[in-house]
């Protein structure tokens, strides 16, 4: 329930002066539907209008001038500008519009009049010139133009006086609201009030009150940041009150893991202990488990499965593509089998009998595990008892597609698994709702890939050494550029180069895959790359996450300039998954920006997913380097992840002891926050696992 006081910052923006049908889609794509959402906004810079005249005007700045009208000059021919022409003593400035419609400039603005103009000043043929002042007013109201003005976002077809004129009137709906946050807190950090800070927001007169680091830009960025971890925090609550099957680390799991031919890694050992931990509390398990390519994620997922069936309940891995659910498969089937645990695979490609068989097999429980796709959660797929649910590459799946699968069980646990290594500091803004393993440490033997970036003028040297590891069994990705715009030209440009490289290497040995090929071409061609019919394979970045084809030790990358740290992370992550020594060509047009050559840079120095994605926030420029938003980041107003970072654990910390304290909030302070949680309305966030 949205209490009273917030009824006015609930209100359509088209409560707003002017916000009428044609206005109102504009301020949506802007801000958001509602007044509050345009209190919400926060400028980004500051104009300065330092009053000058014509002599002292400086060209390409927003100055004020003090005029007389000296003349009209109305357009002779159509695509002229009308004109006028001012005075000020010192010199002429002649303002310039564009589309004039009646005569109203000639009749607001008389020969002779004073005027107080400004806007941006050019310099034409000699000649002062404004063209579309921001402010044109009679003398007497010359003080009506700021001197410092705040810049908010734009959006094509609004005005920005409109933007800072509707979020003003937005900031005076905004009442003195009931102080939520602890006294002594705000003290300490020198936080202003809610209502002085949203004020200061929409006033800055410095550019240190844009700076996030200003007091209350840190305010109002905390009481996001304790608005949306205190949603996440209840989330977590909520489903620990769930009772799911306890279920105990057993002996089969551990002759499962006695057959394997290699010994966990200490981070596999510590995953496990805490997913076992959580499987054992008799609450459901939320539990999600991030490494890098390669760190051995699945067989952690197998000894919980092998938990879980010991104590006579089914799972169920679900993989986002058919060809990474056939690679589970078969990594998982004959070491559970050994021990006589059944796994079926259920994909998508399972027809008649087969699959009748298959869906009797999970029914009736003689399967213990089910890998497959988005074939899982069909409706003729019944459990006899699912209690363990494991996602891989969950980003890939919606939250509804994770729901449905869980909910094939009565209480199912919950094990996502992430090759997008999050920053510790961001890990509660993203993950905030879950408990996170992190298997921060790779399989011994595994010799780092060799990187190097080679200008684009050396590709032809790179080709050859490419036809001679060919020649030699070696096996390579060639990954093309992402054009960004469109996808057109992003799928040409793989072509052309696979054309290139069968002139040099074979037609039949080089694959293209990209895309708009369709699910099972797709698949195709990554089966014929895998079983080494192909030596190149070319891709548009839609080489799946994830695929292992050990065989492959060569990664080209074109444009590298163009992709993301965690990206090209990822996709050097395709090779070195053998014994064998591996190499990433990182191919660029020169010049590298500073940021692109230390992206480049950090990847020859490191493998390390975790560390990367800490460089990566340090680098980060605009865009979304990280892939934040596929990993389901939260959409922050006023709080900047990055620049905020020390506040997100304290926030964590304050909402965790506050709900301890007070879970249904109905202390003074418990009330006031109840008002916080609305204004910020949490509930489409991360929801990796929204359940029950
Ligand atoms: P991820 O899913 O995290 O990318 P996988 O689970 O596919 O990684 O494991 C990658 C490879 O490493 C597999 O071939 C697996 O058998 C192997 N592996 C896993 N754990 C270990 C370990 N502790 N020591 C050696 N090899 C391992
Ligand atoms: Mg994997």
């Amino acid at each position: 329930m949205r209490p009273e006081i917030l009824y006015p910052l609930f209100a359509p923006a088209t409560s707003l002066k002017g916000v009428g049908p044609k206005v109102a889609p504009l301020v949506e794509k802007l801000a958001g539907p509602l007044v509050r959402d345009l209190m919400f906004l926060a400028p980004q810079s500051l104009i300065h209008r330092p009053v000058v005249t014509a002599e002292t005007a400086r060209e390409g700045e927003v100055q004020t001038l003090h005029v007389v009208i000296d003349a009209h000059l109305p357009p002779g021919r159509g695509s002229q500008p009308y004109r006028i022409r001012a005075f000020d003593g010192t010199g002429f400035l002649t303002l310039a519009w564009f589309k004039v419609h009646g005569d109203h400039l000639a009749r607001a603005n008389p020969v002779g009049a004073q005027r107080a103009v400004s806007g941006k000043i050019e310099r034409f043929g000699g000649e002062l010139q404004m063209a579309h002042p921001d402010y044109l007013v009679p003398m007497e109201r010359a003080e009506e133009i700021p001197t410092r003005e705040a810049v908010y976002p734009a959006t094509a077809g609004l005005p920005p006086r409109t933007v800072r004129r509707l979020a003003h009137e937005a900031l005076a709906r905004a009442a003195n609201l009931p102080e939520w946050q602890d006294p002594a807190w705000m003290a300490r950090e020198g936080f202003p009030s809610w209502h002085e800070a949203l004020t200061a927001l929409h006033n800055p007169s410095t550019d240190a009150d844009l700076s996030p680091e200003a007091p209350f830009r840190r305010r109002l960025a905390y009481d996001e940041l304790f608005a949306h971890q205190l949603a996440m925090a209840r989330r977590k609550s909520v489903r620990r009150s769930h009772p799911a099957p306890a279920i105990a680390p057993s002996p089969l799991a551990g002759r499962v893991e006695g057959d394997l031919p290699f010994a966990l890694t200490g981070a596999q050992q510590r995953s496990l202990i805490e997913v076992r931990a959580d499987l054992a509390s008799g609450e459901r398990m939320s539990r999600l488990l991030q490494g890098d390519v390669g760190a051995g994620k699945t067989v952690v997922a197998m000894l919980a499965m092998a938990d879980v069936a010991a104590a006579g309940f089914q799972s169920a891995l679900m993989a986002p593509t058919e060809i990474l659910a056939r690679q589970h498969f078969e990594t998982l089937a004959a070491p559970l089998k050994a021990h006589g645990v059944e796994v079926i695979l259920l994909t998508g490609r399972d027809k008649g009998a087969v699959r009748a068989e298959k869906l009797a097999a999970l029914a009736d429980g003689r399967a213990a595990v089910a890998v497959g796709t988005h074939a899982l959660f069909q409706d003729e797929v019944q459990f006899r008892a699912l209690a363990l649910a494991v996602i891989d590459e969950q980003h890939r799946f919606g939250v509804n597609e994770r729901q449905r699968l869980q909910e094939k069980g009565r209480a199912t646990h919950l094990l996502a698994m992430s090759a997008t290594p999050i920053p510790r500091t961001l890990e509660l803004t993203v993950y905030g709702d879950l408990d996170v393993s992190r298997l921060d440490e790779k399989p011994p033997g595994r010799t780092p890939v060799a990187t190097r970036a080679v200008p684009m003028s050396r590709l032809g040297e790179i080709v050859m050494r490419l036809k001679q590891a060919a020649a030699a069994g070696a096996q390579a990705f060639w990954i093309c550029p992402l054009v960004a715009e469109s996808e057109l030209s992003d799928l040409a440009a793989a072509e052309a180069r696979a054309a290139d490289l069968r002139q040099v290497l074979g037609a039949g040995v080089v694959g293209l895959i990209h895309g708009r090929l369709a699910p099972a071409e797709k698949d195709a061609v990554m089966a014929e790359f895998a079983e080494g019919r192909l030596s190149v394979l070319v891709a548009t970045t839609v080489v799946e996450v994830g695929v292992n084809v050990p065989n492959a030790t060569i990664m080209v990358i074109e444009q590298a300039e163009r992709f993301g740290l965690a990206q090209l992370h990822q996709l050097r992550g395709r090779v070195g998954r053998s014994t064998r020594e591996s190499s990433c060509v990182l191919l660029y047009d020169p010049p590298l920006s500073k940021t692109a050559e230390a992206r480049l840079d950090i990847l020859r120095r490191t493998d390390d997913g975790f560390l990367i994605a800490e460089k990566d926030l340090e680098l980060r420029g605009g865009g979304d380097p990280l892939g934040l938003k596929q990993s389901g980041f939260p959409a922050y107003r006023l709080a900047d992840p990055v620049a905020h970072r020390d506040l997100i654990a304290v926030a964590a910390d304050d909402a965790r002891l506050v709900l301890a304290r007070d879970p249904d909030l109905t202390s003074p302070r418990g009330k006031a926050i109840k008002v916080l949680e609305a204004l910020f309305d949490w509930r489409a966030d991360s929801g990796i696992a929204e359940v029950g």
